[in-house]
């Protein structure tokens, strides 16, 4: 079935009027990962997702061990009424085994991570314990157990570990560490190729001529499939001329798994892109109930579905050519699809979070705006303000930002006090 066709059955409404969500799930319902996977040493795997669950071939922790540095004990030989005199028999340091086994009236002082000697059962911590001599006074109140990590605590053997699918940040490359794992089998890196389209684009490294503007769009995509971890072909500035264009979706298909385009998506007069794109591959377009981003096309280019093209075929992006149009669409619809493809699962999502909004703000319902936010802590409370300029060609607005203030599809006007949604640019990760 054509794409066009599995998207009518989905959606008896109008491409004309899609809502953000709509359109989202529609693209979702679309992709499936791609199915090439590569061994790599574990630090090379940070960003990757993983190809394979991983089961954990041994407890996490191995052994039982102290949490604290105290002294081992005997939990049964303290008194519950006032502190027991304990002699001090040895010392057991983080690594090391305790020869032998404490008797009766005695106890062992211990550092953390080493393991508790043969009898004991509990730690007591150095702070609350006053030392005498070779022996040590142990207050009562003690719990059975305490300040002791139990073997398996933290992953038990032969349970899964980390489930094929997971994002592997930080966290992961650690505790893939923790379970010895040298080398992880993981999902290939996608291959992203983008360029803009304009003839009034100019590449930076060339003097600006008459009525001419640089292209931004290929650097903040940069930077974005960056932080994604995608592996990028950068096809420059295209002119709005059909050879040019058609040269390049089909250099781009050829080498890549999707190719994201900016400009050229809307009704103008030059906008040859769009007769392209549907020449060469299956393409919706769209125009989407969102603000800023209206215009964008979702495909395939290349492949069985086009004729003329030379068998190979990438998903397609088509976004609007507003610079802040470019990122609000990345963020809302490229993002996760990446991260789907890549075989992210679940998808490494950007929470919704709530803050009063500061200032009244214009909405009209029937579209969803991602509004450029300043969030800020004022008074113990996490408040947001649009920044100033939001026109939708106005960069500065996302570098002034540190937020979207998402506005939903049914929302009317904001007053001053309200609470809003905001999407955090930069999380801890
Ligand atoms: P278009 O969607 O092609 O009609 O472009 C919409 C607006 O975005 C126009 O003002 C373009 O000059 C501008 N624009 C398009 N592509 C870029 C780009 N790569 N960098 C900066 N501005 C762009
Ligand atoms: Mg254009």
């Amino acid at each position: 079935m054509s794409l066009a066709a599995r998207f009518s059955c989905l959606h008896d409404h109008d491409p004309e009027a899609l809502s953000v969500d709509q359109a989202r799930r529609f693209i979702h319902s679309q992709l499936r990962p791609v199915r090439a996977y590569e061994r790599l040493a574990l630090r090379s795997a940070l960003g990757r997702v993983l190809a394979r669950d991983v089961v954990a071939p041994f407890n996490v922790p191995a052994h039982d061990n102290s949490a604290m540095d105290g002294y081992a004990v005997r939990h049964a030989e303290l008194s519950t009424r006032g502190a027991t005199r304990l002699r001090v028999v040895g010392t057991v340091l983080a690594g090391q085994t305790f020869a032998g086994k404490p008797g009766v009236g005695q106890c062992v002082r211990i550092m953390t991570g080493a393991l508790p000697p043969a009898g004991t059962d509990t730690v007591v911590i150095q702070e609350v314990v006053h030392v005498d001599g070779d022996s040590v006074l142990i207050p009562a109140g003690q719990r059975p157990g305490q300040n002791i990590r139990l073997a398996g605590e933290d992953l038990a053997a032969g349970q899964p570990a980390l489930a094929a699918g997971r994002l592997i940040r930080p966290a992961e490359l650690g505790l893939l560490a923790s379970l010895g794992c040298a080398e992880v089998s993981v999902h290939r890196r996608l291959r992203v190729a983008f360029f803009s389209t304009g003839d009034e684009l100019c590449s930076i490294g060339t003097p600006l001529a008459d009525g001419e503007v640089y292209d931004s769009n290929r650097y903040t995509l940069f930077g974005m499939l960056a932080r994604i971890g995608c592996e990028m072909l950068d096809l420059g500035v295209v002119r709005d001329d059909p050879g040019s264009l058609e040269a390049a979706f089909r250099e781009a298909a050829a080498a890549a798994d999707v190719v994201i385009t900016s400009g050229g998506v809307s009704v103008g007069e030059a906008d040859f892109v769009k007769g392209l794109m549907a020449q060469l591959g299956e393409v919706l377009f769209w125009k989407i109930a969102m603000k800023p981003g209206r215009p964008m096309a979702f495909g395939r280019i290349g492949g069985a579905a086009a004729a003329d093209a030379d068998g190979h075929s990438a998903w397609l992006f088509g976004l609007p050519g507003n610079p802040v149009a470019v990122m609000a669409t990345f963020y809302q619809f490229v993002r996760d699809a990446l991260y789907l493809l890549m075989g992210a699962q679940p998808l490494p999502g950007v929470p919704l979070l709530p803050a009063v909004c500061t200032v009244a703000i214009r909405k009209s319902t029937g579209r969803t705006e991602f509004q450029r936010g300043v969030l800020a802590r004022v008074d113990g409370e996490w408040c947001v303000r649009p920044v100033g300029v939001q026109g939708s060609g106005i960069l500065r607005s996302m570098s002034d930002a540190n937020c979207f203030i998402v506005l939903e599809h049914d929302r009317g006007p904001v007053a001053a006090g309200d609470s809003v949604s905001v999407q955090v640019f930069d999380g801890l990760l």
